[in-house]
Formats: structure tokens, sequence, C-alpha cells
């Protein structure tokens, strides 16, 4: 088979595998449509270290090819969706609630991190019962692919931060991930979202995923601004979706006393990521500070797919490319350098 990979630090390109096999609880699935992601580019750069020939990608949709002789749930031909995040469920991080961090920390990340990712025609998923969900007839593979990432790590920064109903929050960045943080935070209930983009077109996306107030950050300052929308105490929730140290610094200043920091972003540079000593009310303001990584799991993608088929959010309004795979070379690369005002490139395989 085909298959897109990291062929050294800063190289990618395509080469022939053979299509993985399945253990007994594991399934194979022929790739129907993925989506390139900025920590593909990330992972590229060394973010993970230097990797060899390992296959990228960790958001895709599928058919069911193969399955071990222990799965119970799915069958070949069945249309699935794998989250990004594929734990060891039986792991005492999974039994403890955290189970991106199964096995080690991050160690729920399995895709092109620690094994071969899913730009390829054919993947291979661990724990299948537990880490795949059949996706309802209505929903189409365009739609469904969110569900891996997209809606899963967006959706948890809005779950993470706590936000009262009827309160209100800042997210800060309108990528892809901080516009379905801000989708979610509508889910949620929030009274009065801020979103916080220097992009026009992102500015656009915010308010139809539910903003109401966008901050222009390259013509204002942010934390001034969300200071005077909120009565000059800042917002219950703050969601931080870039990874970068400053809008770090921003979302903790933002926040009201008792409020929470929910970060969603990928920190994947410095030494560093730094708490503003005074807006941090000198260790003592009981601002809480939550992180995560994506949530995967069977479950979770059942719900996520279960708003989607309710039509609760349109992810697709995100989908600004579509290449076939053989194009996937351009695609990584508009997506690397963020050419074409692109949000998400959609694959078809
Ligand atoms: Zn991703």
């Amino acid at each position: 088979m085909r298959a897109f990979v990291m062929k050294s630090l800063g190289a990618v390109d395509f080469m022939e595998k053979p299509i993985p096999v399945a253990g007994p609880n594991d399934a194979i699935i022929k790739t129907t449509r993925a989506l390139i992601c900025t920590s593909d580019a990330h992972t590229v750069h060394g973010a993970i270290g230097p990797r060899e020939n390992l296959t990228l990608g960790h958001e895709a949709v599928g058919i069911v090819h193969a399955v071990g002789s222990e799965v119970k749930r799915f069958r070949p031909g069945d249309r699935v969706v794998v989250g990004a995040i594929t734990p060891d469920w039986g792991d005492p991080a999974s039994q403890a609630g955290h189970s991106s961090q199964s096995g080690q920390p991050l160690g729920g990340w399995k895709f092109s991190n620690s094994k071969d990712g899913v730009f390829a025609e054919y993947f291979h998923v661990n724990e299948a019962d537990a880490n795949m969900a059949h996706i309802p007839d209505t929903v189409s593979d365009d739609v469904a692919v969110y569900c891996a990432d997209m809606l899963s790590t967006g959706f948890a920064g809005a779950e993470n931060a706590h936000i009262p109903l009827g309160g209100t929050v800042a997210i800060f960045a309108q990528g892809p991930v901080g516009l379905m943080a801000t989708a979610g935070a509508k889910l949620r209930g929030a009274g009065l979202i801020i979103a916080v983009d220097s992009i026009p077109a992102r500015q656009e996306l915010a308010r139809f995923y539910g903003a109401d107030v966008i901050v222009d950050n390259s013509k204002e300052d942010a934390v001034e601004k969300i200071l005077a929308l909120t009565g000059g105490i800042g917002v219950d929730s703050a969601i931080e979706a870039l990874g970068a140290d400053i809008t770090f610094q921003n979302a903790i200043a933002a926040t009201k006393a008792g409020g929470t920091i929910s970060n969603i972003g990928y920190h994947g540079q410095g030494d560093f990521v730094h708490i503003p000593r005074t807006a941090w009310g000198v260790g003592m303001a009981e601002k809480t500070i939550m992180t995560a990584l994506c949530p995967g799991g069977s479950l979770r993608m059942e719900r996520l797919l279960k708003l989607l088929e309710m039509k609760r959010v349109d992810p697709t309004k995100m989908t600004t490319h579509t290449f076939s795979f053989d194009k996937l070379a351009t695609a990584f690369d508009i997506m690397e350098n963020k050419k074409d005002g692109v949000i998400k490139p959609l694959i078809t395989f």
C-alpha cells in the first residue's frame, strides 16, 4: 500500500509499506477520508523528536477491512470513525479517568507518534471495540472525519473550561481547534463568547460558530479589551487554543479570580510557559488551569457523532481545500505554510 511518511526531520514523501495485520483485539481500516492537522507539521519539524519513515496523520475515517478474532462490535465493511487518540483502556491512567495519558504521559497518542498514522491506504487500530465508532447513515465521511480530533479537542477545551450557564468565555485563537472550542462554548450555554483572532476569514467563521464579540489582537490589546467587556474583572473561563507562551499568559490575565483557564494549545516551542505573577493574584486568585489532550474512545466518538447526526454543529465550514491522496504533498505544504487561507485540507482516498 502507499503511505505518506516523515522520511526524517523536515522531509516528507510517499513510500510503499505492507498492509498492517490485526492482532486479536485490533482492526485494519481502509481509509476513505483524512484531515491534515497543524500538529502533523509540528511532528515533521521535530516537536516529538526524530522519526524515520513514520506514516503521518491521525485524523481519519474509513471502512473496516479486517478485524481480530476478539473484536465483537465491528465487521469488515462497517463505516467507522477512529479517534486520533487510541488509549490502552486497561491502563491505570485510563481507569483513573485520564485515558489520553495511558501507558505514559500523552501515551494514548499513538498515530504518527509511537506507530504509523492514517495517511495511508490502510491503517491499524489497537483495541478496536473501545477506540472506534460506527458512523450513522445520515452522516457523511466528509463530516464524520472531524470527530477524530477537531471536535474532540475543541469541545474538550470548552468542557474543561467549566463555563457557567450564561457565563463569559474568551477563546484565544480561531484556528480549527479554537473554532470548535467556540462552537463548544455555545453548546455549553455560554452567555458571552469572545473570540480572539486577527485573520478576517477566521473571524467570520468564529461568528458562524457562535462568537458574540471578535477581538482583533493585531489592532487592540486582547486582555484590555476582554477586561473592558467584562466590567474590569475578566471572563469566567478562557480557552487557550494556540499553544504560544504569550497567549497562555493573556488567557490567565483575562480570567477573573476563581475562573478557569483551559489549555488545548500544543506548546511545541521553548523551555517554559510563563504565568503572569500579579494577574495570577500572586498565586492566590483561585484561578484553575486545566490541560487536555484530545479525548479518544468509542463513547466519545459516538457522542460527537450524535451532535453531527442531530446537526448541532457543521464542521465542514472549516474545509477550505480538498485533495486526493496522491496530492498529499501539495496539501501538506499548504497546511504547513498556512498558504491560501487554509483552515483544514480534506484528503480523499
Ligand atoms: Zn489533529
